[in-house]
């Protein structure tokens, strides 16, 4: 945490937006002894309380290599759970495709971690590196270009002077909304309710995707608790317009659709975490640039977590971003360089426009209940598991095997 309580911070590089991307950038800038300052609006504090973010994330083997190259992976990993299986089954039927990680040689195929453990780990680690500030709880509320620097205006009052200031505020990026960047949008009609939950048996590291008529439903297998109970997160999908959301149900009725939905070897199924709810929609930056600014991870890019790739991809355009502003400490470059920030949009803007029309494909692939499509994509599943090649592609995409450099 910064202690300078001074009006005026100089710092060469600011990160507006302390969430998972911006403080993994802020490490890796960090360890490389770039003078970088992290901004974010929420108390961390916060992160000990029931109201926190109650996503879990999961976490693919590309994210921890790049975790590994910022010093993070190893507390992160502490935190995690293995995933070693996915599942991908339609309601009632026998499993039609499965991923296994002994197919591909590796210990896991993922992991998943809760969002707070997540923050928790990145927090400890800005913390390492001297050359890394943390302001928290402190709102941007302005920036003032000049030629040279961009000054960055906090709600208290005082002002940063920097090269650059990446925006890794999120999918209401004001970073963005300030350069004035247009978004290509869609809304899936959907929200994601999420909950943890605890339940008699161990999960055996299994992810399950549960294609039903309802809509998606996922099964994430997370780390026993303190008390040595089993733990998973679930990502229940609903159509938006909904009445009688799952949100709202009393416990009883919800554990009692809980039990419903998991498989029999899991036991006594019960909600042992706060229910959660986000709207799901697709946004896409036109721009991932501006005068001395770059934009990262959802500021940019937010897609449907149908295959949980979000952060994941946030942290592909991270390690991107902080090899050039690495290589640019190296020559003596200015941070803001215009023709360094093309390049990195350049990097960057396929892998994401990709994964976000996949997610998009997939999730109307699977939220459609007409008889032809439902036949056509259990076909699909079939035949995928039937080749083992094809299998072995899908499952390096969602590893983030093929997208690391
Ligand atoms: C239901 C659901 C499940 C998901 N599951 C997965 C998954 O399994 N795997 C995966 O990879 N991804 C998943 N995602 C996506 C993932 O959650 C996001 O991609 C990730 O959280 C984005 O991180 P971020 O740091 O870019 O943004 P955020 O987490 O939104 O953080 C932005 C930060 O900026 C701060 N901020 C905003 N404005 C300002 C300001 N003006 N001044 C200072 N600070 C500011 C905010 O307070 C916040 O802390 C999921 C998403 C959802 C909705």
């Amino acid at each position: 945490m910064r202690k300078n309580k001074s009006t005026v911070i100089n710092t060469d590089i600011l990160i507006a937006g302390g969430g998972p991307s911006g403080c993994a950038l802020a490490a890796m800038l960090g360890k490389a002894g770039i003078d970088v300052t992290c901004v974010d609006m929420d108390n961390p504090e916060d992160i000990e309380k029931k109201s926190f973010d109650g996503r879990t994330l999961a976490i693919s083997y590309g994210s921890s290599i790049i975790m590994q190259r910022a010093s993070l992976w190893k507390t992160i990993e502490e935190k995690a759970c293995p995933i070693k299986t996915i599942q991908v089954v339609e309601t009632g039927s026998p499993t039609l495709l499965d991923f296994l990680a002994t197919d591909v040689s590796t210990q896991s195929l993922g992991w998943v971690v809760e969002n707070r453990d997540l923050r928790r780990a990145l927090f400890d680690a800005l913390k390492t590196f001297p050359s890394c500030h943390h302001i928290a709880p402190a709102r941007i509320t302005d920036y003032q270009l000049l030629e040279d620097r961009i000054i960055s205006t906090l709600e208290d009052g005082r002002t940063i002077k920097s090269r650059l200031v990446v925006g890794a505020d999120g999918r209401k990026s004001f970073t963005r909304q300030w350069a004035g960047i247009p978004t290509r949008n869609k809304d899936f009609n959907q929200k994601a309710v999420v909950c943890i939950v605890r339940h008699e048996h161990p999960h055996n590291n299994i992810a399950i995707e549960d294609f039903r008529q309802e809509g998606p439903f996922a099964i994430l297998p997370l780390p026993d608790d303190a008390n040595g109970n089993h733990r998973s997160s679930i990502v229940w999908t609903q159509h938006s317009a909904k009445k009688d959301s799952c949100l709202e149900w009393d416990e009883k009725t919800f554990n009692a659709a809980l039990q419903e939905r998991f498989p029999a070897s899991y036991g006594r199924v019960e909600q042992a975490g706060t229910r959660f709810s986000y709207p799901l929609t697709l946004l896409h930056a036109q721009s991932y640039t501006a005068p001395r600014m770059a934009l990262v991870a959802d500021a940019a890019h937010g897609i449907h977590p149908i295959a949980g790739q979000g952060l994941n991809l946030g942290l592909r355009d991270i390690d991107a971003l902080a090899s050039l502003l690495i290589a640019a400490k190296e020559k003596q470059q200015d941070y803001g360089d215009e023709k360094m920030l093309k390049q990195y949009e350049h990097l960057r803007r396929l892998d994401n426009s990709l994964m976000a029309g996949a997610t998009d494909l997939l999730n109307g692939l699977f939220s459609n209940n007409s008889t032809s499509v439902r036949i056509a994509r259990t076909l699909g599943l079939k035949l995928v598991q039937k080749l083992p090649k094809v299998r072995r592609f899908f499952m390096h995409q969602a590893m983030g095997k093929s997208a690391l450099k």
